[in-house]
């Protein structure tokens, strides 16, 4: 029978080897790389992608020379340091018929260490630290450096390199005259300016050989003033094959770029038309990126043409068998990323080890994997958001007798006012994938079924989980019951209607989340068109960098105004890698904050405030109330006086900065351990 997804399980020939099937891993730092006995590690969180049959993988990059460390701390190590402990690595791989690729990446003024390098000495806006110019000498031997990097993976069981050549890392930076504003042989005409990138490629293909793979991540849309057009990015792909590269992956757009390019706001393939660019324009097969995280979309991309190859990082780090799983047609059992960032680029910019919101035992499977139960017991779990789900899907993966109880008629709890927020949707996937699991490891699961310690004591459980989640907090305003008053319960899961005049209490996740629900503006037409154009993305890349003259495009169909009591910046508890952009698009669309006030009132002219000593009303027709949550928890006494052995997870038992991703790594904890 003919596959679902014909384009994305083919192989690919490569002419001297061949790719199983057209998934590959996309390069990601984990923290892995500089952790303890972190070879061992990356050896184990690889060994699973592999067994999960992705037919590529590129880790996490890793600099040529000193001065090229992203600056990760005294543990970072430059590969030629370190080449040899990568065989445990590739061997890895190799044992499950996979197939790896080290990235080599030279960060240039993205570097976190006080001794870094550029081609013009241009403080980058992202980094406290000041680049020095590469001297011609120094530019020469970098070449060299990648050269000998290059020899040594081939050495160590590499199955080839992957040169990073974009996102504004060193090579991007010399392409840019953004960051390039030298006068010698390396800068000013573009042919100057893309000579360091070529003259890699050269000196690796010439130290490697022909019969290895030599990928080249250039940059397809740079999404930053000064940098590249299309018509540099094709030519640069040109010369870059000629160099001898075999292979070429697409980068979107500068880390210190404004414009969203995986978060969640973005929609899936929204980049894929970049790659299309330069795929027509070569003769060797490209990969594309960017918000891809299903096979339909995977194989969507590749069936039009947009490239022959599709990268996944995020997605193999939330499911490691997704790839295996898309090939048996299973797509229903793929845990989905659902680009909330929260768990792996969060936790690496925070300087912590990568785990997933979705699936907490990334980056821990050297550690611990998911082993049948001792003794198989009774165990009741009750509430179905993220965390109780996980803790029964796990628990009844071991070969416990699981029965989950939910009050409401529908799984999945608070994700399913989040899949309401625009570009969430993919929250309601974690409900689809935790319900399969339920269904395949014989859970039983009864909704519209609320419960109490009677019921479950004389059903006879050995255990209960109590998950039941959290209540919003209905804060003492004088007027809290007035009519205009909702919660954002009453919005997002009850869908009550909303006037065009707005005032939010409470500017954390929800009320962010909230704000986004009540501005976002419906649009006739495609989703990606709407969102590029939003964003002001030239698609013709005529414009260096792709930025068009207008600029962004944004509105609202509501006046709204987000409050919070306190001072400092709305949305703090956002996370750092999306709460820039959540921020940026509210602004864009007029939305208002206000801080440092008191809530006086709530009556018919609106919300009255005290704002810097000053009352003032806001006259809007509703006032949504946001302010955070308490703990559901009152099955838990009477569980305990029962004496019924009893656990409690998630928002039931700490509702302050509840979320989800420590309600299901929480849920998965215990769930292993019982
Ligand atoms: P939250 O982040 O704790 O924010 C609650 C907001 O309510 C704060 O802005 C607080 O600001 C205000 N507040 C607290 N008590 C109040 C009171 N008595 N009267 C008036 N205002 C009060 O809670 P949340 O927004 O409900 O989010 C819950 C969890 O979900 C959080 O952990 C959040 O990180 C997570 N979440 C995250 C995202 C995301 O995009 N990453 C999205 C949704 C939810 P003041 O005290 O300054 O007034
Ligand atoms: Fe995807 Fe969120 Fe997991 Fe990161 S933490 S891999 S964005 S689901």
């Amino acid at each position: 029978m003919a596959s679902q997804y014909p384009n994305l399980t083919a192989e690919l020939d490569l002419g001297f080897t061949r790719l199983k099937n057209r998934m590959m891993m996309g390069s990601m730092h984990t923290g892995l790389e500089e952790a303890p006995n972190g070879h061992a590690r990356q050896a184990a969180f690889y060994r699973e992608r592999a067994k999960g049959d992705i037919a590529l993988i590129v880790t996490g990059g890793i600099s040529p020379n000193a001065a090229g460390k992203l600056g990760l701390g005294k543990h970072e190590k430059t590969f030629v340091e370190s080449a040899e402990e990568h065989r445990v690595i590739t061997q890895a791989v190799h044992d499950e018929g996979g197939k790896i690729l080290v990235q080599l990446l030279h960060a240039g003024r993205y570097s976190h260490h006080p001794d870094l390098v550029a081609p013009s000495p241009i403080q980058s806006p992202i980094n406290k630290f000041a680049p020095r110019e590469l001297s011609d000498d120094e530019i020469r031997q970098t070449i060299a450096d990648f050269a000998e990097a290059a020899k040594l993976a081939r050495e160590v069981g590499y199955d080839g390199v992957e040169i990073m050549g974009s996102e504004g890392y060193l090579l991007a930076q010399f392409l840019a005259t953004r960051t390039n504003h030298r006068t010698d042989d390396w800068g000013g005409s573009w042919e100057n300016r893309k000579r360091l990138a070529v003259e890699i490629t050269k000196a690796v293909c010439e130290e490697v050989g022909e019969d290895w793979i030599v990928m080249f991540r250039l940059s397809v849309l740079d999404l930053v003033e000064g940098g590249l057009t299309g018509e540099q990015s094709i030519d640069l792909a040109r010369d870059l094959v000629a160099a001898g590269a075999n292979m070429l992956n697409s980068g979107v757009g500068w880390h210190e770029a404004r414009i969203p390019t995986i978060m969640h706001t973005v929609p899936h393939g929204a980049f894929a038309w970049a790659s299309k660019r330069v795929a027509d324009a070569v003769d060797v097969p490209v990969v594309t990126t960017n918000r891809l995280n299903s096979p339909e979309n995977a194989e969507a991309v590749i069936a039009q043409g947009s490239a022959d190859v599709v990268s996944m990082a995020r997605p193999l780090l939330a499911d490691p068998l997704f790839a295996a799983k898309a090939i048996a047609e299973k797509p229903d059992e793929i845990n989905t990323c659902i680009a909330c960032n929260q768990a792996c680029l969060d936790h690496i910019f925070g300087g912590k080890l990568s785990s997933c919101l979705v699936n907490p035992l990334a980056c821990i499977e050297y550690d611990v994997s998911i082993t049948p139960a001792a003794a198989a017991r009774k165990i009741a779990v009750v509430g179905s958001g993220p965390g109780g789900m996980a803790a029964a899907a796990t628990l009844a993966e071991r070969g416990h007798d699981v029965t989950l109880f939910e009050a409401e008629d529908r799984l999945g709890g608070q994700f399913n006012m989040a899949m309401a927020i625009p570009g969430k949707d993919d929250y309601g996937e974690t409900i689809r994938y935790y319900a399969e699991m339920l269904r395949k490891h014989g859970a039983t699961v009864h909704t519209s079924t609320r419960v109490d310690a009677a019921n479950l004591q004389s059903a006879g459980f050995d255990s209960v989980i109590v998950s039941t989640g959290v209540n919003p907090r209905v804060p003492a305003i004088p007027g809290i019951d007035h009519s205009s008053v909702l919660s954002y319960v009453d919005v997002l899961w009850h869908k009550k209607p909303v006037g065009k005049r707005v005032a939010i209490i409470g500017a954390g996740g929800i009320g962010f989340d909230v704000a986004e629900f009540l501005s976002h503006a419906e649009h006739e037409g495609d989703e990606i068109e709407h969102f590029l154009t939003s964003w002001g993305i030239d698609q013709t890349i005529a414009t260096p960098g792709g930025l068009s003259a207008d600029g962004p495009a944004m509105s609202s169909p509501r006046e709204i105004t987000v409050c919070q009591r306190s001072s400092g910046r709305p949305g703090k508890s956002l996370g750092a890698t999306t709460g820039w952009a959540i921020r940026a698009a509210l602004q864009l669309k007029g939305v208002n904050f206000l801080g440092d006030l008191t809530y006086d009132l709530i009556d018919d002219e609106g919300l009255h405030l005290t704002v810097a000593g000053k009352t003032q009303v806001l006259n809007v027709d509703n006032v949504i109330v946001c302010a955070g949550q308490e703990s559901e928890n009152t099955l838990v006494a009477p569980l305990e006086q029962a004496g019924l052995d009893t656990h409690v997870i998630g928002g039931a038992k700490k509702a302050a900065e509840l979320d989800a991703k420590s309600a299901i790594a929480e849920a998965v904890q215990l769930a292993m351990q019982l």
